[in-house]
């Protein structure tokens, strides 16, 4: 992983977003910048280098891990650390005594000579800020950074897409898995277990998220976690599931039917199938999020399923689950080659049934390649 390039850039766009330093505390921003790990870090970054701050457990971790920042062990939470480690560089500094590992270079914002720091908004609670403010003791000024590390996920690179595909390959197995547990009277619990089992067994760190699984009038529901209900004698039975693999996750739905399918499920099933597919062919390098998510939706509109597709088309995946961009209606993010998307509309009457149908895909110079290219036709058992 090019850990020390991205950390680079990073560095070198600072200025622009007229900030002095920007503290990392979004985990998965930290992993991607550093190749860390743990559980508890905070990664101050500035023109001059890098400094990860974390706790006493991680510290062979951390020297394992990290090749490119300076590391820092405390006994605070990491961003206090961080933010009190600043205030006395720049305490330091301002009394002429510029000694410790990080010049604070001063004026690069051309605000005030105290510099600022740019915080992720989106990762910490507003008491965390009030804390870090304190422990700045005015020797900072603190502001809101654009999310600058999401922007510079949202498009990956070559050994990352051979992460995903990895994880999209694991994780597409676990289908096997469903089919051969999924029978009438089965709870639903005992299937994701199984497809969980195996996701395990075969190297996976965990699930992406918590497995779906949801038969009968419950596939209806969008987000049906595998519950205690027994699988019924007929019906579609709704599977979401994902692995983490080397730290990327995969998201794969298939949506079942136990029992011969009537005319009527056949139909709805086609329809968010072709849905699928026109989303997917109208993924490439220019088109808009938005443009992709309408492509779904208008298929649907076509076949009067439109008010039963509740959810966006789909979302970036990566080292989360859920990253950049989200293809939902009227995003204008323009997609990129590099990105990598989940295409799953869906359609869902409720206390009836509910069809979704999800692959991951990345977007080519030219179009898209799909990580599991495989039948799509209704699997009926
Ligand atoms: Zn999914
Ligand atoms: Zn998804």
């Amino acid at each position: 992983m090019d850990h020390a390039g991205r950390l680079l850039r990073l560095q070198s766009i600072l200025p622009e977003s007229k900030l002095d330093f920007l503290l990392i505390t979004h985990l998965p921003n930290v992993r991607y910048l550093t190749g860390f790990t743990g559980s508890a870090a905070a990664l101050l970054v500035g023109e001059q280098g890098a400094t990860l701050f974390t706790d006493g457990r991680y510290i062979a971790q951390a020297k394992q891990e990290v090749r490119n920042a300076r590391i820092v062990i405390g006994s605070k939470a990491p961003a206090l650390a961080a933010a009190e480690w600043l205030a006395a560089q720049r305490g330091r500094a301002a009394s002429g005594r510029v000694g410790g590992p990080l010049k604070p270079s001063f004026g690069l914002s051309g605000a005030t000579s105290y510099g600022t720091l740019g915080i992720e908004a989106e990762s910490l609670t507003v008491g965390a800020r009030d804390r870090l403010r304190a422990a700045l003791r005015g020797k900072s000024r603190l502001r809101s950074a654009p999310p600058l590390v999401e922007r510079a996920r949202m498009v990956k690179d070559r050994v990352e897409i051979r992460r995903i595909r990895e994880a999209v390959q694991l994780g597409a197995s676990l289908l096997r898995v469903a089919r051969m547990k999924i029978r009438p009277g089965v709870r639903e619990f005992e299937v994701a277990a199984a497809m969980e089992y195996e996701a395990r067994r075969k190297g996976a760190e965990g699930m992406s998220f918590p497995t779906i699984l949801a038969s009968g009038p419950r596939s209806a529901i969008v987000h049906g976690r595998a519950s205690e209900a027994r699988i019924p004698r007929r019906g579609f039975v709704l599977c979401d599931f994902g692995v983490i693999l080397a730290g990327y996750c995969s998201d794969r739905t298939r949506t079942l039917h136990v029992g011969q399918p009537s005319r009527e499920a056949r139909d709805f099933y086609g329809a968010v199938l072709e849905a699928q597919l026109a989303a997917i062919a109208a993924v490439r390098p220019g088109v808009t999020a938005g443009q992709v998510d309408e492509a779904a939706r208008a298929v649907l509109r076509k076949h009067k399923l439109a008010r039963w597709f509740t959810h966006s088309t789909g979302h970036g995946l990566g080292l989360e689950i859920h990253e950049g961009p989200r293809l939902a209606a009227a995003q204008p993010q323009m997609l990129e080659p590099g990105m990598v998307v989940t295409i799953e509309p869906g359609a869902y009457v409720p206390g009836k049934w509910g069809v979704r149908i999800e692959d991951v895909v990345v977007v080519t110079a030219s179009g898209c390649e799909v990580l599991t290219p495989a039948d799509k036709d209704l699997i009926v058992i």
